[in-house]
């Protein structure tokens, strides 16, 4: 130990630090709030509770394909169809990372994470969200402009950029 880290020690220059910071902060606005009834503004983009999308007939876009369910890193999503229908699809929000992949990945934009982070629960079971409820959820957080703005900032890679990038080598095969 150095004569100087020995001479802070001693005369305890860090904790004297500490209180004069606490002090300090004593006098000046407080940062907390008084949630829930005070709310501070949710981060556009952010990442809560699943929903399935509607299309504006109000049905479910999503055609059970299952690519979500694929890409999923914590296999979290299951889906179930039957001769061509989506019967089932369910997620087991509890071992979600909420990553956002399945909403990458999904080419109709059907599967979403709504702005609800507010849905805390008892029992497991009613954090294996099924499919009435991800449809609900849709009405709840995303229906109207919300949903269409939502696909629009943030996860647009759909038809729109799929063409070829200006400046991209092309390989043109030889005709035969
Ligand atoms: S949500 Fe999208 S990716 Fe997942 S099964 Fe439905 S259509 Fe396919
Ligand atoms: S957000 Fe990620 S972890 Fe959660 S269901 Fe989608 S792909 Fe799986």
């Amino acid at each position: 130990m150095t004569a100087k880290e020995l001479v802070k020690k001693v005369l305890f220059i860090e904790i004297l630090k500490g209180m004069a910071l606490t002090l300090k902060r004593m006098f000046s606005h407080a940062v907390t709030i008084q949630y829930p009834t005070e709310r501070r503004p949710i981060a556009p983009g952010y990442r809560g509770e699943h929903a399935l999308a509607k299309n504006p007939e109000g049905k479910a876009k999503c055609v059970g394909c299952g690519l979500c369910a694929t890409v999923c890193p914590s296999q979290c999503i299951h889906v179930f169809r039957e001769k061509g229908q989506v019967t089932r699809y369910e997620i087991e929000v509890l071992r979600c990372i909420f990553c956002g992949f399945c909403m990458e990945v999904c080419p109709y934009g059907a599967v979403v994470l709504t702005e609800n982070f507010e849905f805390s629960a008892y029992t497991k079971e009613e954090l294996y969200l099924k499919r009435d409820r991800l449809l609900s959820n849709w009405d709840k957080y995303m229906s109207g402009r919300k949903g269409e703005e939502y696909f629009r900032k943030f996860w647009h890679p759909l038809s729109d950029d799929l063409g070829t990038p200006s400046g991209q080598a092309l390989f043109k095969g030889k005709k035969s």
